[in-house]
């Protein structure tokens, strides 16, 4: 069966979309820990980040690197952390998260609530500052 994200970048589930190449997606996280929190995927379907091909592993890095340079110049945090867990979904996947302040919360159970007008907002800035 097919993963949600899969899903998402068929889209048959809507998302915050912001990136994507004939190869990868990225959009924000529904259950974000900070504003702006994204996922960066690659379309082929593996569970686990590190059985990708070395060659689909680095394009993965690559890609999340445009996105975070993106978010660097839309939303000017301190910088973008990166985090991988893939405890939930099991679809590789990079979390990149802005952090705002020295002593912010980095983790994925510290979800923070932001509105939906919010997220589109959100998607909409960053994606104008991707260049892929
Ligand atoms: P992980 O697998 O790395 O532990 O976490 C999966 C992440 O995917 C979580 O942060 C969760 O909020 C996010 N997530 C789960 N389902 C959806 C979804 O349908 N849409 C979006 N945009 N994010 C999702």
């Amino acid at each position: 069966m097919a993963t949600i994200f899969t899903k998402i970048a068929n889209g048959e589930i809507p998302s915050y979309k912001i990136a994507e190449s004939e190869t990868h997606i990225a959009f924000l996280d529904i259950n974000p820990i900070a504003a702006g929190h994204t996922l960066v995927v690659p379309k082929k379907e593996i569970d686990y980040l590190f059985d990708l091909s070395d060659s689909l592993l680095s394009e993965t890095m690559l890609f999340a690197k445009k996105v975070a340079l993106g978010m660097d110049r839309s939303l000017n945090p301190i910088r973008t952390g990166i985090i991988v867990e893939g405890l939930e979904v099991p679809h590789a996947h990079i979390h990149l998260v802005p952090i705002y302040e020295e002593h912010q919360n980095v983790s994925l159970r510290n979800k923070v609530e932001i509105t939906k007008e919010k997220m589109a907002e959100l998607a909409a800035t960053i994606s104008k500052e991707v260049k892929l």
